[in-house]
C-alpha cells in the first residue's frame, strides 16, 4: 500500500479540500504500508489542501501519527491541559484557540464543538469508536449526572501556576463501542478499507446532534448494561438519583423489599441510587419487635453508607406504646408506621418522645379510615395510602378510595404496591390497585412525601424488578 492508495481512500470516504478531520489512528493498523507516520500525515493534506486542517488528541498515550504531527513546526497546541489537540493547516489555529477559556473539556466553547460547527470529521483510522473523544462532548453538553469535575495545578496560557476546574469531566467507564452501530445505520458516518485498516468517517455535527438526541431520551446512553461494571453501575445510579431529586416526592423502599442483610440491602440501594430505607423486616424478623441496640446499629449501618431510614413500620400496635416509643428515640428512628385502629390511645407517649406516628389503612374503606383516622389522630392528620388495603376491602383505590376520603390534605406517604381483587400480589400497575393514577395525581400536585416501594405489602419480584418496574411506571406518565 503506498500513499497515494490513502489520499484515493480519503477522497472516496468524501473528504476534500478545505474539510476539517480530528483523527484518531493507529498508524500499525494500515499494514504493510511503503511510507513513514509523516507520509500518513502529507497524505491526508494533500486531500485537505493547504486550508484545511488536520488535528490529532494530544493527552494521554500518543501514537506515531499524533507524535509527528505535534513535533511539525507550523503545528498549533490548543492551550488547555486537558482535552488537547494540536492541528496542523489553515484553519486549525481558528479552531484550536480559547481552549483555555473553555469551561469544559470537551463541551460549549471547546475546540470539539469548533471542529463540528465548522462542518468537520471525526476520522477513526484502523481504531474504535472507543476512542472517539467527541462523543465526550455530547456527554458534557447533556450535562449527564454522573459526570464528575476534574482539577489540577497547571500552567494558563501566560505560564502562570494556577489550580483549575472543568466540570462535565467523562468517567471511568462508557460503552462507545455501542454506539457504533447506531453511527452506521443513521448514515452520518462512512466506513472504508484502507491497506488493513478500517477507517470510518463522521459527520461531526451530526453526530453530536444525534447524540444529543438519544442522551435527551436515556441519559445511560453511553454507559455499558454490563451488571459486573462497577463504573457503570455507579454512573447509572447517580442518573436514577438525579432523577427522583427532580421529582416532588421522597422515594423509599421497604427493607423486606431491599434484601435480607443490611449490608446486602446496602449495596442494592446504592448501585440503584436510592437514599432512603423503611425498616419493616431485617434477617426475616420484624424490626418493631427488635431491641433498641439491635435497631441503633442497623440505623447506623445505613448512616454510615448515606442510607436514611425514612420510618419503622409494625405490623401490629405496639402493646407498651411508653417503651416503644423511647425504643425509637434511643434508635435515632424519628418516625413509625402503625396500622390504624380505633382503640389507639398512645399519641402523647410517641409525641414526648419526639416521635411522629403516621397511620395506614387495613382492612377498611376510606371512609372508615378518613373517620378513624379523625379519632385517634385529632391534631395531626397523618396518613399512610396503602392501595393493597384498599383492594382487600373491595374499593377501587384511586376511583373510590382517594376521592371519598379527602387524603390529600393528610397523606404523608404513598406506599407503592399493587393487587387483584383476589388478593394476589402483583407488580406495580398490574393488578387492580391504580397506582399509576396514585403516582399521577400525586406528582401534579407536587407531593413532597415519601413513596415506598413495596411499602406494607410484599412484592413478587426482587429489589431490582421493583425498581424498574417503578421506573417504567414514571417513564409511562
Ligand atoms: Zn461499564
Amino acid at each position: 500500500m503506498k500513499k497515494s492508495d490513502l489520499v484515493n481512500g480519503l477522497k472516496e470516504l468524501g473528504l476534500k479540500k478545505n474539510d476539517i478531520v480530528l483523527m484518531h489512528s493507529s498508524f500499525r493498523s494500515l499494514g504493510d504500508f511503503e511510507g513513514t507516520a509523516d507520509d500518513v500525515i502529507d497524505a491526508f493534506m494533500s486531500v485537505l489542501g493547504p486550508k484545511g486542517a488536520l488535528i490529532v488528541p494530544v493527552f494521554g498515550a500518543l501514537g506515531v501519527l499524533t507524535e509527528r504531527l505535534k513535533a511539525r513546526k507550523d503545528a498549533f497546541v490548543s492551550e488547555a491541559p486537558v482535552g488537547t489537540l494540536a492541528g496542523i493547516g489553515g484553519r486549525a489555529k481558528d479552531v484550536l484557540s480559547g481552549h483555555w477559556e473553555s469551561e469544559t473539556a470537551h463541551g460549549e466553547g471547546s475546540p470539539f464543538l469548533k471542529i463540528a460547527d465548522a462542518g468537520g470529521y471525526v476520522c477513526l483510522l484502523g481504531v474504535d469508536q472507543d476512542r472517539n473523544t467527541t462523543l465526550h462532548s455530547a456527554e458534557a453538553i447533556l450535562k449527564l449526572p454522573y459526570l464528575g469535575s476534574h482539577t489540577e495545578k497547571c500552567k494558563d496560557p501566560k505560564g502562570k501556576e494556577v489550580t483549575r476546574t472543568w466540570n462535565f469531566y467523562p468517567g471511568p467507564h462508557r460503552d462507545f463501542i455501542g454506539l457504533d452501530h447506531i453511527m452506521r445505520e443513521s448514515g452520518i458516518m462512512e466506513v472504508l478499507r484502507i491497506g488493513d485498516a478500517q477507517v470510518r468517517l463522521i459527520r461531526m455535527k451530526e453526530m453530536l446532534e444525534l447524540m444529543v438526541e438519544l442522551g435527551d431520551e436515556d441519559p445511560a446512553f453511553a454507559l455499558c448494561d454490563n451488571p459486573a461494571c462497577a463504573d457503570c453501575v455507579r454512573q447509572r445510579a447517580a442518573i436514577f438519583a438525579e432523577r427522583i431529586a427532580n421529582e416532588s416526592f421522597k422515594l423509599s423502599v421497604s427493607s423486606r423489599l431491599a434484601g435480607r442483610y443490611v449490608p446486602e440491602m446496602i449495596e442494592k440501594l446504592k448501585a440503584a441510587g436510592i437514599q432512603y430505607i423503611e425498616l419493616d423486616y431485617v434477617q426475616g424478623k420484624a424490626c418493631a419487635n427488635m431491641d433498641a441496640g439491635q435497631l441503633k446499629r442497623i440505623v447506623g449501618d445505613f448512616k454510615e453508607a448515606g442510607i436514611a431510614v425514612s420510618a419503622l413500620r409494625s405490623y401490629v400496635v405496639p402493646e407498651d406504646v411508653n417503651g416503644f416509643a423511647g425504643k425509637m428515640k434511643e434508635a435515632g428512628i424519628g418516625r413509625v408506621i402503625l396500622p390504624l385502629t380505633e382503640s389507639f390511645d398512645g399519641a402523647a407517649a410517641f409525641e414526648k418522645e419526639g416521635v411522629v406516628v403516621d397511620f395506614v389503612n387495613t382492612h377498611m374503606t376510606a371512609a372508615q379510615a378518613a373517620k378513624t383516622l379523625a379519632k385517634v389522630a385529632p391534631k395531626r392528620f397523618a396518613f399512610v395510602f396503602n392501595p393493597s388495603g384498599f383492594v382487600l376491602a373491595g374499593q377501587m383505590p384511586f376511583l373510590r378510595s382517594w376521592k371519598a376520603g379527602q387524603f390529600i390534605k393528610s397523606l404523608s406517604q404513598l406506599d407503592v404496591n399493587d393487587r387483584t381483587w383476589d388478593g394476589e400480589i402483583r407488580p406495580f400497575a398490574k393488578g387492580n390497585g391504580e397506582i399509576k393514577e396514585l403516582v399521577s395525581i400525586n406528582r401534579c400536585r407536587n407531593f413532597s412525601g415519601w413513596l415506598t416501594l413495596g411499602g406494607g405489602s410484599p412484592y413478587p419480584g426482587d429489589f431490582n424488578a421493583a425498581v424498574k418496574d417503578f421506573t417504567h411506571l414514571l417513564d409511562t406518565i
